[in-house]
């Protein structure tokens, strides 16, 4: 079966490497991980997540080594993206009739995936504050993430990488679709966490507070739902069927939740 996750994240490796502007992302605090969407449904192809918010924020969430208590993942790296892939609709994504066209004049289907591989990397932020943001024309900065200016430097990056000639082994799974993808290789399974469909989210804190003026009323807070500490541990490979996703055992692990 096909990797699906594993093979986006060499691509990305490649096109980090290739891609000057980009070259200042380190893959090893980057997470790739996938999510479930139909292709026939609106939604995105991919998200990225920002884990890089001050630790003393109440909104902050993180990965956190269970023996030592580290901020880590696989050794001694913090996570501070994730990058989240929807599957099958990703890999069902064409340029014809969309926005993308445009950018690509007379381009093959699979360079909208490319696309969107690149537009995910460009979201992380070379000054580690959060998602990158973008500066106006009049240099003042915009909350905006994504402009016109977005799309077009996405696409040059794009036309800039195959320029390179990277060896088209790196990207040649965006070739097929989903139910291509399933014949060739006999299934799909991509990273996934533990408690799929769910993923790490941000959440709230309780702060310990001075008395509050009466005129105040204070809502008590929502138990949490989700966990607040990720490891390893908690990912799992699922495979991917156009419908839905089954849990697979990894080498060496009992089924053990
Ligand atoms: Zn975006």
């Amino acid at each position: 079966m096909i990797n699906y996750t594993e093979r986006i994240a060499l691509l990305m490796q490649d096109i980090v490497s290739r891609t000057p502007r980009l070259s200042f992302i380190d893959l090893s605090e980057v997470l790739v991980f996938a999510r479930f969407g139909r292709s026939e449904a609106e939604g995105a192809f991919a998200t990225c997540h920002c884990l890089t918010l001050p630790e003393s924020e109440p909104g902050y969430f993180f990965w956190r080594d269970r023996t030592t208590g580290e901020l880590t993942r696989r050794g001694d790296t913090s996570i501070k993206y994730l990058i989240s892939f929807v599957i099958p609709r990703f890999c069902d994504q064409v340029l014809e009739r969309t926005r993308k066209a445009d950018l690509y004049p007379g381009a093959e289907p699979w360079i909208a995936k490319l696309d969107t591989v690149v537009h995910e990397l460009y979201h992380i932020d070379p000054e580690e504050s959060g998602i990158r943001r973008f500066v106006r024309a009049d240099g003042t900065d915009s909350i905006r993430t994504h402009g016109p200016q977005f799309y077009e430097e996405v696409a040059e990056m794009v036309r800039a990488y195959l320029a390179s000639k990277p060896d088209p082994q790196m990207y040649e799974f965006l070739n097929d679709d989903f139910a291509a993808l399933t014949a060739k290789y006999g299934g799909v399974v991509s990273t996934t966490f533990r408690n799929f469909p769910s993923f790490p989210q941000r959440y709230m804190e309780r702060l310990e507070m001075p008395p509050a003026d009466c005129s105040v009323r204070i809502e008590p807070l929502k138990p949490l739902t989700q966990p607040v500490l990720y490891t390893e541990q908690d990912l799992h490979i699922r495979q991917f069927t156009g419908s839905r996703t089954n849990r697979l055992a990894r080498k060496g692990q009992g089924q053990a939740a």
